[in-house]
């Protein structure tokens, strides 16, 4: 039997497990994502965790054939660097596989983005099952989507293929984003935006449920305070949701008129938070542009669920 190791890593934590020859996780591990952390300091965690899941193993260390890691970041998977992290901005140009490679020199080791991940996964095994071309994007903190063309993951020629939610959309308009632009769908629909637009539309005097969720200190508010008001009909709430259906059909339909793919899969925790509502206003906008008769175009939820992650990166290896 010949295993493989993927690893997840999140916001929070970071998720390893073993797959077999089968794809079955026989082995788990997880550990804390410490998100400040430099290169250096990055390493040194995934170097001491993985040291102890291979002790962990009654297998031979041979039987490894390699780990894949996906990041919460822009990576150029051909370098195997962090080209730059959103949500890990110390990560910024770190050489995640040579450093790797220095301490397991006998294991092959290959690093990508996790929406890439996600949407490999998603297309062998989950929503994106029988379809040929497939987007597929998380909607969460930011947005970041995976390109399968023609049964495979796109990357580009720097491995930034699937960085388009920073797409321009209003430019120079909105809040500001990471990637340094105001007007990128990001900056309109993201979860961490929509709460930036909801403390502007309060402080600019907007009466709204949200103040009151967030205890009164505005700095305190998430989406799942938006998420509440707007499951109790506050009106701020509602607009915002609708914002981001907006934006997010537009996306979509850009998507369409210019790759020609045929199949959307939406995961990522404002898609979870916020369902079927969204999902419709996301498909409404989508309807209301797209004017091309009789080609059907499927928005769906993503299926897989937490161990997308792992079983994403597991397929880079086989
Ligand atoms: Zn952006």
């Amino acid at each position: 039997m010949k295993y493989r190791l993927g690893i997840d890593i999140g916001g929070t934590k970071i998720a390893y497990g073993i797959l077999n020859e089968d794809g079955v996780i026989v082995y788990r591990h997880r550990s804390a994502t410490n998100i400040k952390a430099g290169p250096a300091e990055f390493l040194q965690t995934l170097v001491t965790d993985i040291e102890g899941i291979l002790a962990a193993q009654d297998f031979p260390r041979k039987d490894l054939i390699g780990m894949a890691l996906g990041f919460p970041s822009y990576v150029d998977s051909d370098r195997g660097v962090i080209v730059m992290s959103g949500s890990m901005a110390n990560l910024r140009g770190f050489d995640a596989r040579d450093g790797l490679h220095e301490y397991f020199p006998d294991i092959r080791t290959v690093v990508d983005n996790d929406a890439n991940i996600a949407a490999i996964a998603e297309h062998k095994y989950g929503a994106g099952r029988g379809f040929n071309h497939m987007l597929y994007t998380a909607v969460s903190t930011g947005i970041g989507s995976g390109l399968i063309l023609n049964g495979k993951i796109y990357r580009g020629a720097y491995g930034g293929a699937g960085e388009s939610g920073h797409m321009l959309i209003t430019p120079d308009k909105g809040v500001l984003c990471g990637c340094d632009n105001r007007g990128c769908i990001m900056s309109n629909a993201a979860g961490s935006m929509i709460v930036k637009h909801a403390i502007e539309a309060i402080e600019g005097g907007r009466q709204s449920a949200l103040y009151e969720l967030a205890g009164g200190d505005l700095t305190k508010l998430n989406a799942a305070h938006i998420n509440e008001a707007f499951q109790n009909g506050d009106a701020l709430a509602a607009e915002l949701v609708d914002q981001m259906g907006y934006y997010l059909g537009i996306y979509i339909y850009n998507f369409f008129v210019s790759v020609n793919m045929n199949c959307y899969v939406l995961g990522g925790g404002m898609i979870l938070h916020f369902g079927d509502p969204l999902m419709r206003r996301i498909r409404d906008t989508f309807d209301r542009y797209n004017h091309y008769e009789g080609q059907d175009v499927t928005i769906k939820y993503a299926e897989l669920k937490e161990d997308v992650g792992i079983i994403g990166a597991g397929e880079l290896l086989v």
